[in-house]
């Protein structure tokens, strides 16, 4: 049996670093389980996510803000036994950050967090805004109290 390994948070950031989207587990108002996909930012050990105005997910923050965050890479395939089911298994490194989400309103504050988004996909900064579509689109943040890391067949 591989071992599972609990990383650091030097880690953790090489892994989120990693992943082109992130899971959002959230609890709805009749205390159901809602986990949505999200492209993110991660900066200062916290996470930021954009949305265009409405929709269920922000009711659903709104009665309830705390959130789990799931990433999850390098995914795979391993078998000692080609026959033997049980003997297969997948190679992982992955991520759960723990928090409560935080709706960000300040303008430049705003842009700060969308550079932090178009920097990880882009891996440049520096980008032109139109103060319409800063207004018009909602900014928010993890902001994380647990961070846990696992990596395994790694
Ligand atoms: C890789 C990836 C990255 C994404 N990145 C972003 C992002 O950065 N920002 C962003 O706002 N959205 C992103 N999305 C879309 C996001 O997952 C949601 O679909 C979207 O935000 C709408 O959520 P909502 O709660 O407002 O749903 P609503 O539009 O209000 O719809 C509500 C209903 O639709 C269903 N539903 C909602 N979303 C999904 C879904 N993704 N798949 C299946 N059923 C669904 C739910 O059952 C829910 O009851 C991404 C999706 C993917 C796959």
């Amino acid at each position: 049996m591989q071992a599972k390994t609990t990383l650091q948070q030097k880690d953790i950031e090489f892994i989120i670093d990693r992943c082109d989207a992130c899971y959002i587990g959230m609890v709805d108002q009749e205390n159901l389980p809602y986990v949505l996909p999200f492209n993110f930012g991660y900066h200062g050990g916290n996470l930021y996510l954009h949305a265009g105005p409405g929709g269920k997910k922000f009711e659903v923050i709104k009665n309830n803000n705390r959130a789990c965050a799931a990433f999850s890479t390098d995914h795979e395939l391993r078998g000692r036994h080609e026959h033997v089911a049980c003997s297969y298994f997948m190679k992982y490194r992955s991520v759960l950050l723990y928090g409560l989400i935080e709706m960000i309103e300040d303008y430049d504050e705003k842009v700060t967090a969308l550079n932090i988004i178009m920097e990880k996909y882009t891996g440049r900064t520096g980008y032109n805004y139109n103060a319409p579509a800063v207004n018009n689109v909602k900014v928010f943040r993890l902001v994380v109290d647990k961070a846990q890391g696992r990596s395994f067949g790694y």
